[in-house]
């Protein structure tokens, strides 16, 4: 990890109606950094990562990428939205393509990469996630598990500077889990920067640099993982962990 910044969130605000469901969010996440992002249902944490990579706008505050702000008129959409991929609880595969399509289509569309390169690529990431063998198989044919295996791999065919992840595992069964961790603490050892929303607090605390504990809309409590996990100092932190202990 470096003291390089990658993302900084300034003040952020995001309302829906009269509903404010972010107030006041204040983030750096640096280069290499692994952040993970705690908190109940319903606290924000999938609007903070949407707003992040511009998949929600936010009503107030900033959000600089490299210390530019992503929300100038001229910014360009396309180029961050490449840099910083996305891996989706609900995966979020195209079903009408295969294994390998699907690692190949965002490659050669947004980054205009030629094929024969896109594949090279795709082929070497989906080995990291042990799906080589299931190149051909269209997503149906595919368990949870070996879904978000794919969506990994083809989030990091694109060469992101920072993946978020929102709740990569909460649609697994219990078994598919621990393929899928392994295969973030991976990337993770790579030194990829990442943004992380999950309730797995074990995983959470072992690759975890920064944890942030999101509570109604505010970020409650921030610190080391160490310091969240084993000596939270808020009563809303501590009442949220014992429920994962
Ligand atoms: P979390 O990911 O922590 O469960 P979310 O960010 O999904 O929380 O949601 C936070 C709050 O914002 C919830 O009350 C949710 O209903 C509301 N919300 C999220 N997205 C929208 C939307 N597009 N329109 C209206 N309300 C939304
Ligand atoms: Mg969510």
């Amino acid at each position: 990890m470096t003291n390089e910044k990658i993302i900084t969130v300034e003040h952020l605000e995001k309302t829906f109606g009269d509903h404010r469901v972010l107030k006041d969010i204040n983030l750096e996440v640096n280069h290499g950094e692994v952040l993970s992002i705690i908190g109940a249902s319903g606290s924000g944490k999938s609007t903070l990562l949407r707003c992040i990579n511009l998949l929600e706008h936010p009503t107030n505050g900033d959000i600089k990428f490299h210390q530019q702000s992503i929300l100038t008129s001229d910014f360009d959409l396309t180029d961050y939205q490449a840099k910083v991929g996305m891996v989706f609880q609900s995966f979020n595969l195209f079903n009408n393509l295969n294994v390998l399509e699907n690692c190949m289509i965002g490659q050669t569309t947004v980054l205009k990469r030629d094929p024969a390169q896109a594949k090279k690529v795709a082929l070497e990431q989906l080995d990291k996630v042990a799906m080589s063998p299931y190149v051909n198989a269209k997503p149906a044919q595919l368990s949870g598990g070996q879904k978000q295996r794919v969506g990994i791999a083809r989030a990091v065919s694109m060469n992101p500077e920072v993946l978020l992840f929102d709740e990569p595992t909460s649609a697994l069964d219990p078994e598919m889990v621990d393929d899928v961790l392994d295969s973030m603490r991976a990337l993770a050892h790579t030194g990829l920067t990442m943004i992380l929303v999950t309730h797995e607090m074990a995983f959470a605390r072992d690759i975890s640099d920064h944890v942030v504990f999101m509570d109604q809309g505010v970020i409650a409590e921030e610190g080391s993982a160490e310091a969240i996990f084993t000596n939270p100092q808020k009563e809303r932190t501590q009442t949220f962990l014992k429920r994962y202990l």
